[in-house]
């Protein structure tokens, strides 16, 4: 038996000699979609068609959508925040171009880096050593290009267009050469300085690390608390203190930096005391602030304490302190940032090993080196120390001297307290080791820079940085608070790495005086090398020979120079994307420069960067900061951000849990468009859950995505739109309902203009879950349901018959259209099974939306509104079927008919389409009558003659005044179509045939058969 028959639960099956007469839905495209087979062999065809040059060629001369793709790293397979990812880029560039925008998209690879370099690291082993740094980078390179490949494989696999042939890679040697370019903007307009300064550290990878880099973590440490003894006048600072042995007391958790201690600083506005203990004249004086007086002599064990004298830390300003176990001066120093809430209200003060420690070292004019190395490793000041015998901590690594230094102070009686303390601790993303401050010369990118902004006047580069930050479209909105905050407190952007794989800062520095040579002949000339042999050309000697013979110093006339080795931040080889791909690719270029020049005519309109919420503080943040130092502006117009992909318990995925959804294994064993589904699914700006199960529905939900499709392709066979279509005019209410309907839907996705709507503003969840309820409930539950008997049994070429295939035909036209950018393997096979079309594109990615108007010209709403009443009236009827079924008063389906009758509005409504009522209510005939009290009497005496009743009386709401009765067929069941009708009569051999299908027998040219033998 034919499946279709079966479909929708409603058995078709007459005398096998009349079931040959009916008009059975055929189409070759199948029920299995056997995805992770086909699916290859259609990317290979798209391949072969080199599908997305021709899409630039079609979209010629169309106004540019530039969606600008932030660069997954190199260095693993993807994963299924990376499908996610690339799938909604997917969803903007396809959806754009069937808006009728040219909307290339180049998509790109972020390759240098610590993790890679890392990985290289571990491969070469102690064979690093002794190669060559080239060959180094080429190893590196070698395996960034490994996952290049993979990933694209992998991306291409799930259906993504794009430049995939020739992506951008940030290891590239022109875009090498364009980062480089970049760096020298910076440092010529003068944004760039090299400052010792202490940075996060870390002592394991031997790196400093952005704060992007930093994670926080628990990490015990030993907490302190340490008695300086003041070595200054005490009664200068009180009377009361005078004669008196006064010192203060620090508290610190990093004990190792107590060797950089230089300073104590005070709160100028806080309330200090120098307490005692109660009744010993002869004791030590403690200088704290007044507020953790209390608590710092619990923790210090003191006795009952006496408050000697109050002042304000502004008294303590240069007093000066003896270090606990140096020989050294440390300074009273006055800072805001000291707290009342933890410690003693006197900060230890290292300008070497912390941020604020070096801002007010600074301001004192204290030195900031550091005199721990770049493993960790302490080494004393030689200035401090006379002893013949270096102190025990010198050359111990930093967390292996704290018990070391915590013992010493206890031997000199400056250890007051002491206990461990567990707390949260800045860690290396990398290593997970804890990192250190460490003061180290550093290139830095200075927020405070003069600018300009367009209109001449000045600002800073920060200030700047900000307001573009306004002009840009922020979505979700608080994305627009959290970057600007980002940028309104971020320190200087420290952008040098102590590491080899990467762009080097590609400067020579004067031997004697450090000061970097700007030259921007020279920086040109070192381009252009970069251009031609790569980054790898700046480590070997021949670039030496860049520098002019003769140079000199224009700082300090010296003659020495030596080559920087640093890297840039790989924050900045990204960040300098809009640079390198979106102003230098030449399938780019024009269309950005006319965005930046706000040139809509020949620019783009839009630009968009479209990555996950934490970029913020990466991509999103460094493209914008070096954008706007070079240019003056944002690279960007719309920038919008994806929620983190979860587990259905809304855990993180990982190995250890198991719960990891790899979307290169669903593809290959549900399909790619399975995945592409899932993204759809999901409201990508709030985390999103994602399981082996919810993949399974999504599989489940395709399969009935795909039979209503089939369904409709099957429906169309012989119909031939040139030929046969039905103008808007003549077709069946319940078909131009369908249209009206499909009109509706169609303006919900792409909006009335075709270019707005849900795909319009990346609503794709609703997309989805509209196209689901439409085929699920619209058409496969109703319209396709009762169009059967039309289709099947009505004469192939009749009128009703071609109204419901146009309508098939232009709502199957429609709904691939408005898929293809989700359904992308689908909807292209779907494509080839639509009835021919002259001019038809040989893709259905290289069509256009529908229009709205030309799917059904009139304004729907009235029509709509009439149909949601009618089919009201609908669910009534079948429910008053279903319980008369229920009492066995009438049969299946066709065994039943209705009889109606209203009156008021709903009587002129029912009498308008008694015609249609019979199809749309699956009954074998219904009349319309009008209401009278009688037929409200009816109701309760007559129901065993009629069968039941459903009745609603004047009082019963918003149906008052409709009656509805469900009651056997009357006439004689029709042997071809099963409807019961009053005129069924022999034709020829075949007995009980109705006259509708006596005409659509004679109409397809099927003469009455004669008995055998017969003349
Ligand atoms: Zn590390
Ligand atoms: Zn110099
Ligand atoms: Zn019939």
């Amino acid at each position: 038996m034919n499946k279709f028959a079966l479909l929708n639960g409603v058995p078709m099956s007459p005398a096998p000699e009349l079931k040959a007469t009916l008009t059975l839905p055929q189409t070759a495209f199948p029920m299995k979609a056997n995805l992770p087979q086909n699916e290859p062999l259609r990317l290979a065809r798209w391949a072969s068609l080199r599908l997305y040059e021709e899409l630039r060629k079609a979209c010629q001369g169309r106004p540019v959508y530039l969606l600008h793709d932030g660069p997954p790293y190199a260095n693993g397979p993807i994963h299924l925040g990376h499908a996610l990812n690339k799938g909604l880029k997917d969803f903007v560039v396809k959806s754009k171009t069937m808006a009728g925008y040219d909307a290339p998209y180049v998509p790109g690879y972020d390759c240098h880096g610590l993790p890679i370099e890392i990985k290289v690291d571990e491969k070469l082993g102690h064979k690093k050593l002794t190669m060559p740094v080239p060959e180094v980078l080429e190893a590196c390179r070698a395996y960034a290009q490994k996952y290049v490949d993979l990933q694209t494989e992998q991306f291409e696999r799930i259906g993504c267009f794009g430049r995939w042939q020739t992506p951008y890679k940030t290891m590239a040697r022109s875009y090498e050469a364009r980062t480089l370019e970049g760096f020298y903007g910076f440092l010529e307009k003068g944004f760039v300085y090299r400052g010792l300064k202490p940075v996060y550290w870390c002592i394991h990878d031997r790196t400093a690390l952005a704060e992007a880099e930093v994670e926080y973590e628990n990490h015990t440490s030993p907490s302190i608390y340490v008695r300086y003894r003041l070595t200054s006048d005490p009664a200068a600072i009180a009377p009361a203190l005078a004669g008196r042995d006064v010192s203060t007391i620090i508290w610190t958790t990093t004990p190792w930096t107590l060797p950089a201690s230089m300073a104590v600083a005070f709160h100028p506005d806080f309330e200090y005391v120098a307490i005692e203990d109660e009744g010993d004249p002869k004791a030590p004086v403690y200088i704290v602030a007044a507020e953790l007086a209390g608590q710092v002599a619990a923790a210090c064990k003191l006795g009952p304490i006496k408050e000697l004298a109050r002042f304000k830390g502004a008294a303590l300003d240069r007093v000066t302190f003896q270090h606990p176990f140096l020989d050294r001066t440390i300074l009273g120093v006055l800072a805001t940032y000291v707290t009342a809430d933890t410690g003693t209200g006197a900060v230890h003060t290292a300008p070497s090993h912390g941020a604020d420690d070096f801002y007010t070292g600074q301001k004192y004019g204290i030195d900031p080196t550091s005199r721990v190395d770049a493993g960790g490793h302490i080494h004393v000041d030689p200035a401090a120390w006379d002893q013949s015998q270096p102190p025990a901590f010198d050359g111990m690594k930093v967390f292996a001297a704290n018990p070391v230094i915590v013992a010493m102070l206890e031997e000199r009686g400056a250890l007051l307290g002491g206990a461990q303390l567990e707390h949260s601790y800045p860690h290396c993303w990398r290593c997970h080791h804890p990192v250190i401050f460490r003061a180290t010369e550093q290139w830095f990118i200075s927020l405070e820079t003069p600018v300009k902004r367009a209109d001449g006047s000045e600002t800073t580069f920060r200030q700047l940085s900000i307001e573009e930050i306004d002009k840009v479209v922020w979505d979700p909105a608080w994305g627009k608070e959290r970057i600007t905050n980002m940028i309104a407190t971020r320190p200087d952007w420290c952008i040098s790495r102590q590491r080899i794989w990467g762009v080097p800062i590609a400067v020579f520095l004067c031997e004697s005086c450090s000061q970097p040579i700007i030259d921007t002949d020279l920086n040109r000339k070192i381009v252009d090398l970069f251009e031609r042999e790569g980054a790898e050309a700046w480590h070997l000697p021949a670039s030496d020979g860049l520098l002019a013979v003769g140079t000199k110093c224009g700082h300090c006339g010296g003659t020495g120079f030596r080559k920087e080795t640093d890297i840039l931040d790989v924050w900045f080889d990204s960040g300098v994307s809009w640079l390198a791909v979106c102003e230098s690719d030449p399938d780019l270029s024009a269309a950005y420069k006319g965005f930046e020049a706000r040139d809509g005519r020949n620019g783009a309109r839009e630009v968009l960067y479209l990555e996950g919420g934490d970029q913020h503080r990466g991509w999103f943040h460094s493209s914008l900061l070096t954008s706007v130092a070079l240019r003056g502006r944002a690279p960007y117009s719309h920038v919008a951000t994806a929620g983190w992909t979860l587990d259905e318990q809304g855990r993180a995925m990982s190995k250890s849990l198991g719960n990891g959804v790899d979307p290169v294994d669903i593809a290959n064993r549900m399909g790619g468009e399975i995945v592409r589904l899932w993204v759809a699914s999901v409201d990508f700006r709030e985390d999103m859950a994602a399981s082996e199960n919810l993949m399974q529905r999504c599989a489940e939900l395709y399969k009935k995505l795909r039979n209503t499709f089939r369904f409709l392709l099957g429906n169309l066979h012989g119909f031939d739109p040139a030929r046969d279509r039905i103008a808007e005019a003549d077709l069946l209410p319940l078909d131009r309902y369908m249209l009206a309907r499909t009109r509706e839907l169609t303006e919900k996705i792409i909006g009335p203009d075709g270019k707005t709507g849900w795909y319009g503003a990346f609503e794709f969840h609703r997309v989805y879950q509209a196209v689901n309820e439409f085929a699920i409930v619209d058409l496969s539950a109703f319209y396709l349901d009762v169009l059967k008997d039309r289709m099947y049994t009505f004469a192939p070429s009749s009128l009703a018959r071609r109204s419901a295939q146009t309508v098939l035909w232009q709502i199957t036209e429609a709904l691939v259209r408005l898929v293809a950018p989700i359904l992308t393997f689908t909807a292209d096979e779907i494509w080839e099974q639509l009835p021919p079309v002259a001019g038809r594109e040989i893709s259905v990615h290289l069509a256009r939306f529908p229009k709205a108007e030309e799917i059904f010209s009139e304004n729907p709403t009235k029509l709509l509104e009439e149909w949601k009443e009618l089919l009201m009236i609908r669910d009534h009827a079948l429910r008053t079927l279903e319980r008369a079924r229920e009492a066995k008063v009438i049969g299946k389906g066709l065994e039943a008919e209705l009889k109606l009758s209203a009156s008021g509005k709903y009587l002129s409504l029912l009498q308008r389409h008694e015609a249609d009522l019979k199809e749309f209510t699956n009954v074998s005939r219904v009349t319309v009558s009008e209401f009278s009290e009688q037929d409200a009497f009816v109701q309760t005496t007559e129901v065993a003659r009629f069968g039941f009743v459903m009745g609603f009386g004047p009082d019963s709401g918003q149906l008052s005044n409709v009656r509805i009765e469900a009651l056997p067929a009357s006439g004689a069941k029709c042997a071809r179509c099963w409807n019961f009708m009053p005129d069924t009569a022999d034709y020829g051999i075949w007995h009980d045939v109705c006259g509708r299908c006596r005409s659509a027998l004679q109409e397809m040219g099927i003469a009455p058969p004669k008995p055998e033998g017969a003349q």
